[in-house]
């Protein structure tokens, strides 16, 4: 072949986290064929679709079947149901007052945060570290400066804006955050949005677990004052409703953001109408459903179930002395290994004395070297096996 490939490719890290994970587990199982092994690793939700969302399925699919309601391609970013739906969910849990063209509906926050790169230029990219890896990744994938803003115990893994004022970068922020599940209070977000609007930035706000958030803090960066002239956010189902392999998630611009006379959702109309073809019907309507009312109520129970598990971990974590972040308002913990064992070491470690899998915190970036991630989306069962096992021997 004769032709050019995207050099960029080649500053991707290969992502062996969850591969190494699985070879590690695989051999110890090999070895121990006897041991139940309790994987505390996963980022994927376990409890099934909600009851709302599964009738909206049916009856969306009855009418796929008949040809005066069958529907063909879907409006790009999403018939005026969902978006409606969305507005009025952001009104009554946030306040936050949306217009329908500024909310665009996708397959699901991961393809969103990567594809939003195509609307911008060569500008600076700032992160967490540790960090989601798409924001990195994608940005990387275009040849973009990334600068990381470590989250540590110093920060409460909560990087704020550099003294240094830099303009016009792209900065990603995570509230709750993965891996850390540490949130943002209004105040901190604030400054976030006094340093962007200042210095020409722009914010890229991952509300996915949103819907953890239970002490108050916000939900959206809209919230926040000045945030329209400055933010945009990127939500999903896949953590509130259990949506990960349904897919169907949202993203926020403002009709206020404009660059050079140029608006942005206009340009991310423009991209979405050109690269994607819609959400298909059916999981529009199973996303109405799970943003309803009753459907709301629903995920509130499965989000219940998840905090309790993390409840019970946190309780081991305090009881055994060990630091940790989240487990409040998210379903992921992020402790600090015990003994000053570095990430893989304390993976081994909990594998092979407790059988329990989780994830090494190094493997979102060099400042997770030294943490641990546990999540809270496995069974109460498993994760109170996990707690007792931990509580006899750690
Ligand atoms: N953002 C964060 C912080 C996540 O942890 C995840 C998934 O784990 C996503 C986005 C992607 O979510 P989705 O399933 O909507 O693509």
């Amino acid at each position: 072949m004769k032709i050019k490939l995207n050099e960029n490719y080649k500053n991707l890290k290969e992502s062996y986290l969850f591969s190494e994970v699985a070879k590690r587990v695989k051999a110890y199982s090999a070895e121990h064929p006897e041991a139940k092994i309790i994987r505390l690793g996963i980022g994927d939700v376990t409890l099934p679709l909600t009851a709302s969302v599964i009738e909206a399925m049916h009856k969306a699919t009855d009418e796929m079947g008949v040809q005066a309601t069958f529907r063909g391609y879907a409006p790009e970013h999403g018939y005026d149901f969902i978006r409606e739906a969305v507005a009025k969910y952001y009104l009554e849990r946030t306040g936050v007052k949306l217009e329908l063209d500024e909310i665009f509906v996708g397959d699901g926050a991961k393809s969103d945060i990567a594809n939003i790169t195509d609307l911008f230029g060569d500008n600076e990219i700032m992160l967490a570290d540790p960090v989601y890896p798409v924001y990195m990744d994608s940005n990387l994938m275009r040849g973009r400066k990334v600068t990381l803003l470590p989250a540590n115990e110093a920060n409460g893994f909560l990087p704020m804006p550099p003294a240094e004022k830099k303009e016009g970068v792209i900065v990603y922020l995570c509230s709750p955050g993965n891996p850390t599940g540490a949130v943002y209070s209004a105040e901190q977000l604030s400054e976030w949005v006094k340093y962007a609007n200042e210095t020409g930035s722009l914010i890229i706000f991952d509300s996915a677990y949103e819907a953890y958030v239970s002490d108050g803090s916000p939900r959206s960066i809209f919230e926040i004052e000045g945030s329209r002239t400055c933010a945009i956010e990127i939500c999903s189902l896949s953590k509130t409703a259990g949506f990960t392999g349904t897919r169907c998630g949202w993203t926020i611009i403002p009709l206020e953001l404009e660059e050079d006379g140029r608006s942005l959702a206009k340009m991310w109309e423009r991209r979405q109408s050109t690269k994607f073809n819609g959400v298909p019907y059916v999981v529009q309507r199973a996303a109405e459903a799970a943003i309803s009312e009753a459907g709301r109520k629903e995920s509130a129970e499965s989000i219940a179930y998840y905090m309790e598990n993390a409840k019970v971990l946190a309780s081991v974590m305090r009881e055994k002395g060990i630091s940790f972040t989240g487990g409040i308002n998210s379903p992921y913990i992020w402790l600090k290994c015990p003994g000053g064992m570095g990430s893989w070491e304390f993976f081994d470690y909990l594998l092979t004395k407790f059988g329990i899998v989780g994830t090494p915190g190094v493997g979102f970036g060099a400042e997770g070297e030294g943490y641990f991630r546990l999540t809270a989306f496995g069974s109460h069962e498993a994760t109170l096996e996990a707690a007792e096992r931990l509580r006899k021997g750690l």
